[in-house]
């Protein structure tokens, strides 16, 4: 078996599809990987923890991160603000680890923009109407949320094609292997500096 060597994994799908389910899943069997865990200017949901889900910061700390360049992308989500803090992501894929960014549409084009290597993966809802019922039933939006959240969601599977790769959430197993393909293949590529 080649050596392996780190990846950067850039994760986007509609709020409510599962990707952390599917993402969890598929890395219970990988010993270096490390989330990057997001800036945002959203409100911590129930058991949200900082520093875990989120680092979660101001108005104004955002802005300031922004033009300190601390950040790899950045964009606007359903009203809130969110962002990938750059060095730790770097740092990481440098150091072999397979690094997980879960950005929106908007980060992931970003991200394509400034860093070559990384791999992008949408993971897809088998339909709208199954989103949709999987977002009520974690119960933890408003239904003015919901409606945003399914909106964004209709303009973010747009986008689906430029990802390199597409995974449907149909069931959390499929997906899970899915993605453990993309991300085993990812990580004993040969290195093209190489
Ligand atoms: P939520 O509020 O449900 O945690 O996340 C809402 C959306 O923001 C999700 O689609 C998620 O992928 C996206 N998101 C989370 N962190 C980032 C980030 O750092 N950058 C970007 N561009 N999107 C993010």
């Amino acid at each position: 078996m080649p050596e392996r060597k780190g990846a950067f994994i850039i994760l986007s799908g509609p709020s409510g599809v599962g990707k952390s389910t599917v993402l969890n899943a598929a890395i219970r069997s990988l010993d270096k990987v490390w989330f990057s865990v997001s800036a945002t200017t959203r409100k911590p949901r129930p058991g949200e923890e900082d520093g875990r889900e989120y680092y979660f910061v101001s108005e104004e700390r955002f802005l300031e991160m922004i033009r300190e360049g601390a950040l790899l992308e950045y964009a606007e989500y359903a009203g809130n603000h969110y962002g990938t803090p750059k060095a730790p992501v770097l740092d990481h894929v440098r150091e072999g680890y397979v690094v997980v960014a879960d950005v929106d549409v908007q980060g992931k084009l970003q991200i394509s923009q400034r860093y070559e290597g990384g791999v992008s993966v949408f993971i897809a809802p088998p339909s709208m109407e199954e989103l949709e019922h999987r977002l009520r039933s974690r119960g933890t939006e408003t239904e003015e949320a919901i409606q945003k959240r399914l909106r964004a969601a209709e303009g973010e599977l747009r986008y689906k094609d430029g990802y390199d790769y597409v995974v449907v959430n149909d069931t959390v197993e499929s997906a899970a292997k899915a993605l453990l393909d993309i991300i085993n293949e990812a990580v004993y590529q040969p290195n093209e500096e190489e």
